[in-house]
């Protein structure tokens, strides 16, 4: 369906999904299980999402791959071998297609179509979707799978025309790959993007210029290759793991200690750092249970990490700027190859935007507190309108011709994250209030998928032609997520789960903090409860108990061991 001239459509469909991530791939896939009739428009011409668009210089996951994957499949977990621990993006990308072709899930997605609009119809309870090629289609749902990091943040720089060489974002990377060989580069950033091309780029390029406006927290990740042998036993044990990955309050499964950091002497939590750090990536965050809520606590690995900087980068002064001054994993923690070690090269610079920031771009490089920084081109590693950026570009009109932009004015308010009053039938995959990027994402993409699954399908069973949150419980579950956030050391920084990455955003915590276990309970009540906190409108068996097709595997009890009644009564639940 990619045809450059296809022509424009006008057809009705039982379920009109926004995006073919992950998210979009798996909702289609429950959907036609449920034989619903299904559109899938896509902005990109291919399936894969995030690992369409994210193709700079070295993108990998960070969370190892055995786990970030899908668990619907027991075949699929088995079928497909994973050549690395944190496997790169063409390998995820291959995946990704791999899933679209083995389930058979292209001939439903219009690929290079944007969805500009989508309006609520009150008369026959169905959306009006159109796109920017001229479609007009018609929905019972419209489903939201347009992902929380899929909208580029571009800064505007003073004078950024006047440059003449390139500027890429590396969300939105050149399909053929970027030479920079011989090149003088400038980076603009130093979040997760950043830490992992910089490195890259740093073996291409003449000279790497970096501007570094917060320094960022990365712990090695200690990447390989995965062996016959480690691939053949790891999946001796893929159920169990799965189970117990969706037990754990990111929906990953690591070695977790819940014990307090400063109950332990100085030598054992050196230690325990030392040991967790050989270890590698975000897993490190979890070598004591209070270290996102104690600030005594968090810097004590804070100090840890300055050290292991230190130790790595030879010029003092150049580590001493690499050193962050926030808590350690306030932002999203990142994970990386080399990253230090690069700035031991003689063609790396690092330049401190923090307190004097990017002046304007001149024809030929970036200018710094009067400082001309000569380039050939620039990667703008400035990441995303975290969340709600997707949300934000199409025009969602609801119930009395009320916008989703107006409601959201003040900050995103979704009932669970997966649908808003005042706008029935249209669902959110990982929305705002939904564990999404603090869990590990594509379990947060496949529970949120199950529970809306069996919700069509019992709004079909019974005879329902809308379902819609109910204001008071959408305004409890938003002031639950607010509450929770308060409780973390995380709510205290300027990140994208707050907003703060781009100025004038509402500064609100977006994601739930409370523990994805803590979520996927509370999903189970209101569905076992016959969806309480929703209006199921036009229901001829209203009491009829919804019938568990996919979440029957989201039934899992918390995993105790990590996360005890008595941290969950205290709020204190660990979360990386
Ligand atoms: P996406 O993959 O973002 O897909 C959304 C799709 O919707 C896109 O293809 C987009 O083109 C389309 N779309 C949006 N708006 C429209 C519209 N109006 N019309 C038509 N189409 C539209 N998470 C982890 O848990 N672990 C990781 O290791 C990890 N690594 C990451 C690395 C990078 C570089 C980035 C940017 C994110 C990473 N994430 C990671 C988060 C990642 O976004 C999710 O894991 C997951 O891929 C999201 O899938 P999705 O389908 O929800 O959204
Ligand atoms: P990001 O974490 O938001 O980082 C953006 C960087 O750009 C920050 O250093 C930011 O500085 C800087 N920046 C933004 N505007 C700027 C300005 N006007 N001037 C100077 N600097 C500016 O974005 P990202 O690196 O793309 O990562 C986003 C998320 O995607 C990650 O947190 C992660 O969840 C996911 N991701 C994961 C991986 C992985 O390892 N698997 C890789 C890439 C992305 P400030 O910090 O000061 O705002």
């Amino acid at each position: 369906m990619g045809e450059a001239m296809r022509p424009a459509e006008n057809g009705t469909f039982d379920a009109v999904v926004i995006g073919a991530g992950f998210a979009g791939l798996y909702m289609l896939h429950r959907l036609r299980e449920l034989g619903f009739r299904a559109r899938v428009y896509e902005a990109g011409d291919g399936v894969g999402g995030t690992w369409y668009w994210n193709r700079y210089p070295g993108p990998r996951c960070d969370v190892e791959s055995l786990q970030y994957s899908f668990s619907f499949s027991e075949e699929l977990d088995q079928e497909w071998n994973w050549s690395e621990k944190y496997s790169p993006q063409p390998e995820i990308l291959a995946y990704a297609n791999h899933v679209a072709d083995r389930f058979d899930l292209r001939g439903e997605i219009v690929f290079n179509t944007r969805v500009i609009a989508t309006t609520f119809n009150e008369y026959d309870d169905t959306w009006l979707i159109e796109t920017d090629r001229g479609d007009k289609v018609s929905a019972r749902f419209c489903i939201m799978a347009v992902g929380c990091l899929s909208a580029p943040n571009r800064p505007a720089f003073e004078k950024m025309n006047d440059f003449r060489g390139p500027i890429y974002h590396t969300g939105e990377w050149p399909h053929d790959g970027v030479d920079f060989t011989g090149l003088r580069v400038g980076v603009i950033g130093t979040g997760s993007s950043a830490v992992q091309s910089i490195p890259i780029i740093a073996q291409q390029a003449l000279q790497l210029t970096v501007f570094q406006r917060t320094a960022t927290w990365s712990v090695p990740a200690w990447n390989e290759r995965l062996s016959a042998e480690s691939l053949k036993e790891a999946k001796a044990h893929y159920p169990e793991l799965r189970a117990k990955a969706r037990a754990r309050p990111t929906g990953f499964y690591f070695p977790f200690n819940t014990e307090p950091a400063l109950q332990a002497s100085a030598d054992e939590r050196a230690q325990q750092y030392e040991t967790a750090w050989q270890r590698g990536g975000l897993p490190f965050l979890g070598s004591y249970g209070d270290l996102l809520f104690d600030k005594s606590a968090n810097d004590t690995i804070a100090e840890f990490a300055r050290q292991k900087i230190h130790s790595i980068v030879k010029d003092p002064t150049t580590a001493e700027l690499l050193c962050p001054r926030n808590v350690f994993g306030c932002k999203r923690l990142c994970v990386d190859t080399n990253y230090f070690e690069t700035y031991n090269l003689p063609h790396v610079k690092l330049v401190d935007v923090s307190d004097t920031p990017i002046e304007r771009f001149i024809r030929d490089g970036i200018v710094v507190g009067g400082t001309e920084y000569i380039v050939d081109a620039v990667v703008s590693a400035t990441g995303f309108a975290a969340m709600t950026g997707s949300y934000d570009k199409i025009k969602i009109t609801g119930r009395g011709g009320r916008t989703l932009a107006e409601k959201w004015r003040a900050g995103p308010r979704a009932y669970l994250g997966l649908a808003s009053e005042g706008f029935p039938n249209l669902f959110m995959i990982t929305g705002p209030g939904s564990p999404s990027v603090l869990a590990s994402m594509i379990q947060a993409i496949e529970q949120h998928v199950d529970w809306l699954a069996d919700c069509v399908g019992h709004m079909r069973d019974v005879g329902a032609s809308s379902i819609e949150p109910m204001l008071a419980d959408e305004d409890a579950w938003v002031a639950h997520v607010n509450d929770v956030s308060t409780v973390s050391l995380r709510s205290t920084c300027s990140s994208w789960y707050v907003g703060a990455n781009i100025p004038g955003r509402p500064r609100v915590f977006m994601p739930y903090i409370g523990g994805f276990p803590v979520y996927v309970q509370k999903c189970n009540e209101v569905m076992n409860s016959a969806y309480n906190g929703f209006v199921l409108k036009g229901a001829c068996s209203i009491n009829a108990p919804p019938r568990m097709r996919f979440t029957e595997r989201w039934q899992v009890p918390l995993d105790i061991e990590v996360i005890s009644p008595a941290a969950v009564a205290a709020k204190r639940v660990p979360v990386v």
